[in-house]
């Protein structure tokens, strides 16, 4: 049975995890987080033979989303991402001189993004090829954080930032809420298949089962 294959790429001053997921059946492909790094993430589409369908941005933060854009222009595709978050992408200039200083933000100001237009809802199926992804909301980190869950032996979670390898997201930035992350973690990301393989915004992947906590704050 064809699946999907997940392709790491590692780009920007935060060392995003930029991930190519590949239905095997079609080649068609998810272009998670393109957080920088262009040239390597075109590299790599060029290099695996996969046709990218979307852009899907785990989160809003500029670390995911700051070439989604280029990207989405390159290929003539659109971006996805949970409405919670939109108003962090519209605001990704601010974002930009936080976190890298008003040179970087130039490119960012008053220039004509590409805007999301598809937004990713809880449960919701997301099709690429003969694939299909389940949105998780995981709200937490972010407001509009989400996960792509792949059925599979064993299942995979794309998540970004709200479960790392040993460790969870920081809920210090905009639209952090330390209540809302343990009940995502708890309710939604420790109740999947103890082998589900989460790949991570950050760092490596891991698993359900190792990162699995009682959480009984
Ligand atoms: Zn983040
Ligand atoms: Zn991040």
């Amino acid at each position: 049975m064809a699946g999907v294959k997940i392709h790491r790429i590692v780009v920007g001053p935060f060392d995003t995890n930029c991930i190519l997921v590949e239905d095997e059946a079609s080649k068609e492909a998810l272009v998670v987080d393109p957080g920088g790094g262009v040239d390597l993430i075109s590299e790599r589409v060029r290099l695996t033979g996969v046709r990218p369908v979307m852009v899907v941005l785990t989160h809003g933060h500029v670390d995911h989303c700051a070439e989604a854009s280029a990207i989405a222009t390159m290929y003539g595709i659109p971006i996805a991402m949970h409405r919670d978050d939109l108003l962090l992408y519209q605001h990704m200039d601010v974002q930009v001189e936080a976190f890298m200083g008003p040179a970087a933000a130039t490119r960012y100001r008053g220039a004509q993004q590409v805007m999301p237009t598809v937004f990713l809802e809880h449960g919701q199926l997301l099709k690429v090829g003969r694939t299909n992804a389940r949105v998780i909301h995981l709200p937490g980190h972010t407001m509009g954080g989400i996960g792509l869950l792949f059925e599979g032996r064993p299942d995979i979670i794309v998540q970004g930032d709200t479960l790392f390898r040993d460790g969870v997201g920081r809920t210090d930035l905009y639209g952090g809420n330390w209540e809302a992350l343990q009940s995502s973690l708890k309710l939604r990301l420790f109740t999947l298949k103890p082998d589900t393989i989460v790949v991570c915004g950050h760092g490596g992947d891991t698993t359900i089962s190792r990162e699995k906590v009682d959480i009984s704050w």
